[in-house]
């Protein structure tokens, strides 16, 4: 029912519905309640939702003024900060409930996990619109993984085949839209988590520019390259998201004053544009040859009517994965420092325990394998003997990748290039190889390592019946043109 509708239309129905928002969110509790199995909600705030939707409806019934994201029902990842809302990045470090501390009477209230005591700007921003939180959205812990299934609550589902994973690291936040759970869901995008999720749940999954949407309130894990993304079902819906989210912040200085040109008052005139894709990326051995086949078809179409395709040379390719595994693990080992049970973070032990003992014993209980597979690898390549090698080298990979990116898109509008090497995998798999896992970011962490904004669209189904999309990425502050082939290309090219 909502799934099928853009926000403008739902607004324009809830004109003369008095219980239209209320009614919104209920419809969506009980949804959650249905597919509660999926375990894509980690926190529902239901009795919440409910008021904020009544006051929602009386406000539109007495004629006040109505924001922009007025009764649109969001849900957010477990990384975004909600003031006095729990958040967790998923992690026993930040979920778990310490023993009651001496002097507390047992009163486990004391210390029971972390509860932000602030807002995100992308919170402040989303409720100044008058959008409606709904709950908060399991992902991989501290946003590392691709699966979902490294969370400290559990793995989630993918609602079209519930024996396959839902992608990672936003999986919860990509199901709550695959299965019309909310209108909208926000994720973060490090490496792709945002687009290789939507590529698996057969929806749209848009990272921004870096520097387009705050960070403030968004618990980091690779500063340089984190970047809060958005979830949909439309083009019109995403962009209007973005709107609303993007923008100057005093608390993050990497935030551009760059305009964001809106794209529902923009003017698609360059209807012919030039795209460019990498050679190399579509001969990938490791490219599934149905995606293959389907991303060439989607050019040959696109060239017969009258787009400027063109293959490119990219010798760089192979380095990609390397050098985001080397600098975004030294990054979150620096980030994830802060939780060591004194300033963050779960706390064991006696009061006498040496101050080593105590971090080890928290940051040993509570960290998943993954992270901490990630905290040594960042350790490692920025200990002295091995910082030149691996951290230097990596940084200059990142060089040249900027440069070489500047150079194409002085030649194209857009890079047009898989979204994923497969599709959804099987539960359990990633677990007998994380290497093969890290190798499967390929197509997603240029975009991160660039800065450059890049969208996942859900054109595709495979004939093992799961969807997959084609990635699009624009220059840097360019997400209009984005948005307009993105919109082009679902209403012309979508065979799914
Ligand atoms: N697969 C990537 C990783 O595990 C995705 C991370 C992300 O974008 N948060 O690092």
């Amino acid at each position: 029912m909502y799934q099928s509708k853009t926000i403008q239309q739902y607004q324009q129905e809830l004109a003369n519905d008095k219980n239209g928002c209320e009614n919104a969110v209920k419809y969506f509790l009980n949804k959650i309640r249905d597919f509660k199995h999926l375990n894509a909600f980690i926190e529902v705030y239901e009795e919440e939702s409910i008021e904020r939707a009544k006051e929602l409806d009386a406000k539109r019934i007495n004629g006040k003024s109505l924001g922009k994201l007025y009764g649109v029902v969001v849900a957010l990842k477990d990384v975004i900060c909600y003031k006095d809302h729990k958040v967790s990045a998923a992690s026993n470090i930040l979920k778990a409930r310490p023993p009651a501390r001496a002097g507390t009477d047992g009163d486990d209230s004391v210390g029971r996990g972390f509860t932000s005591v602030y807002n995100s700007t992308v919170v402040e921003k989303l409720l100044a619109e008058d959008a409606i939180i709904i709950g908060n959205c399991n992902c991989d812990e501290f946003a590392m993984g691709s699966t979902n299934e490294n969370s400290a609550y559990g793995k989630v589902l993918n609602a079209l085949d519930e024996t396959k994973v839902p992608g990672g690291s936003s999986g919860g936040s990509a199901v709550a839209v695959q299965a019309v759970l909310c209108m909208i869901s926000l994720g973060s995008d490090t490496g792709g988590s945002v687009r290789q999720p939507a590529d698996f749940c057969g929806i749209i999954g848009l990272k921004p520019t870096y520097g387009r949407v705050s960070r403030h309130g968004l618990i980091a894990y690779a500063s340089s390259f984190d970047q809060i993304g958005i979830f949909g079902n439309n083009i019109e819906d995403v962009a209007l998201v973005l709107e609303v989210i993007s923008g100057e912040d005093d608390y993050d200085s990497t935030v551009s004053n760059k305009k964001l040109e809106k794209f529902s008052s923009s003017t698609d005139n360059n209807p012919r544009c030039k795209f460019a894709y990498f050679k190399n990326a579509l001969d990938h051995p490791s490219l599934d040859p149905e995606i293959k086949n389907s991303i060439e078809d989607l050019i040959k179409k696109l060239r017969a009517d009258g787009y400027e395709v063109k293959g490119i040379d990219f010798e760089l390719l192979d380095y990609i994965v390397p050098a985001y595994y080397v600098l975004a693990t030294a990054e979150a080992s620096s980030n994830l420092s802060r939780y060591d049970g004194v300033r963050f973070g779960y706390r064991e032990g006696n009061p006498d325990i040496n101050l080593t003992d105590m971090y080890t014993k928290a940051r040993t209980k509570g960290f998943g394998k993954e992270v901490k597979r990630r905290i040594m690898l960042g350790t490692f390549v920025l200990s002295s003997g091995y910082y030149e090698a691996y951290f230097t080298k990596a940084q200059q990979v990142r060089r040249l990748l900027v440069d070489q990116t500047k150079k194409i898109f002085k030649d194209f509008d857009a890079i047009l290039i898989p979204t994923v090497p497969a599709t959804a995998l099987n539960i359990g798999t990633m677990e007998k190889d994380p290497v093969a896992t890290y190798l499967a970011d390929i197509y997603t962490v240029f975009a991160n390592l660039t800065g450059i904004p890049a969208i996942s669209l859900p054109l595709f189904k495979h004939f093992n019946n799961m969807p997959f999309g084609v990635q699009i990425m624009s220059d840097k502050y360019n997400e209009v043109t984005l948005l307009q082939i993105s919109n082009r290309l679902l209403k012309d090219y979508k065979t799914a």
